[in-house]
């Protein structure tokens, strides 16, 4: 079986090792390098991403993130974790790094205030008939999206009609919202299967 990590620096990580194993996966928590030499996945939880950047550094792991990524680990960003894969950020703070990877231009804190927190259905082909609950919090979107990334979901309602808010380059997954909270494991189901899909590859 698949073995997916929960990279466990900062944020939800406990939600999410939850939903992957409802969702049928294997799950561990990430925090120093020989931990993320033995997983097959990784999930890069929501949280705050300026603080998840500092402690990745901090614990030496940006850089062996970074290439893992580029050899192909699939990796499944929430929230803060798609500001983490995204190649660009627009409002990032002062000296914020990313890991990137996948390329898309990801604005932070992007609904503005009103829309601070909000939750909404979003109709994601991938996942099947019913739609998603997507709960949003100080949520990013994604700007700009390369050719090679396919956009999963956009929001339907309301002011911020039409922005992309889950996305998928090869091995990388991203969403702006937090299914680990909704009781929903599709979204961690896809993953797991984008994982179990590239160990066959490899092998
Ligand atoms: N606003 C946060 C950030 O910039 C992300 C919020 C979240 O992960 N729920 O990192």
């Amino acid at each position: 079986t698949a073995t997916i990590g929960v990279l466990a620096v900062q944020g939800d990580v406990r939600e999410h090792l939850q939903a992957l194993e409802r969702g049928g996966a294997r799950a561990t928590t990430v925090r120093r390098r020989s931990e993320l030499e033995a997983v097959d996945g990784l999930v890069v939880p929501g949280g705050e991403s300026t603080t998840m950047d500092k402690l990745v550094r901090v614990f030496e792991l940006q850089q062996p993130l970074r290439e893992r990524i580029a050899a192909g680990l699939p990796v499944y960003g929430s929230c803060a974790g798609m500001i983490m894969l995204a190649d660009r950020l627009a409002d990032g703070a002062p000296g914020q790094q990313t890991l990137g990877g996948m390329d898309i231009l990801v604005r932070r804190n992007a609904f503005g205030r009103q829309l601070d927190s909000f939750e909404e259905d979003l109709h994601i082909r991938e996942l099947g008939g019913e739609p998603v609950r997507a709960v949003f919090i100080r949520a990013p979107w994604v700007e700009e999206a390369g050719p090679t990334v396919e956009v999963l979901a956009r929001v339907e309602h309301g002011p911020a009609t039409g922005r992309i808010v889950a996305a998928r380059q090869r091995n990388l997954l991203v969403t702006s919202f937090h299914p680990e909270v909704t009781g929903d494991h599709r979204v961690h189901r896809l993953f797991a299967d984008i994982v179990r899909e590239s160990l066959r590859e490899r092998s």
